[in-house]
């Protein structure tokens, strides 16, 4: 998915089926290098939060994008799903696209990908019109939308509508 040759990594929540990004080549140099994670395996987090050199980057301007987006977020997340499963990995090992077993999750924090469960817990959304007036004026349209292939889009709609229905009933 990514466009470099360096690959994307993310803290995924199996429980709850969340994932969030987790500081690309920062997260690989001060976690996985430390040996503080590793790769495809559940985290500890209490590890993770005692990781110093993970969260206090250099304060320069390359690195906002880790003070102001990735960290604080990540910080939320390992909090929030502290006593659920947890895994540090890539894409492929936790979220298969060759099913439609993506739709099921939902990626928060640092630049998300738009997926149904998003539109519903995240944005509030209630009917799959909101949904298409925010991706028409958002210009962000998800990789999925225009997507022909075992009609994914209507299958996205579908979850979305039982994504508000759990959402009311719950
Ligand atoms: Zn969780």
């Amino acid at each position: 998915m990514g466009h470099l040759i360096m690959t994307n990594l993310y803290f995924a929540c199996t429980d709850c089926k969340i994932y969030i990004d987790a500081g690309y080549s920062w997260a690989s140099w001060t976690l996985e290098e430390a040996d503080v994670v590793k790769r495809g395996a559940r985290v500890s987090v209490e590890a993770v939060l005692a990781a110093e050199d993970y969260w206090n980057p250099p304060r320069a301007e390359s690195s906002a994008w880790l003070y102001n987006g990735v960290l604080p977020s990540v910080h939320r997340f390992l909090e929030t799903h502290r006593e659920h499963s947890i895994i540090f990995a890539t894409i492929t090992e936790f979220l298969s696209t060759g099913d439609e077993g993506f739709l099921d999750w939902m990626q928060v924090g640092f630049m998300p990908q738009l997926l149904p469960r998003y539109f519903v817990e995240r944005l509030g959304f209630k009917s799959w019109d909101q949904v298409c007036n925010f991706v028409a004026e958002n210009g962000s349209t998800p990789w999925w939308w225009m997507l022909d292939w075992e009609n994914v889009h209507d299958k996205a709609v579908k979850k979305f509508q039982q994504a508000v229905e759990s959402k009311v009933a719950g």
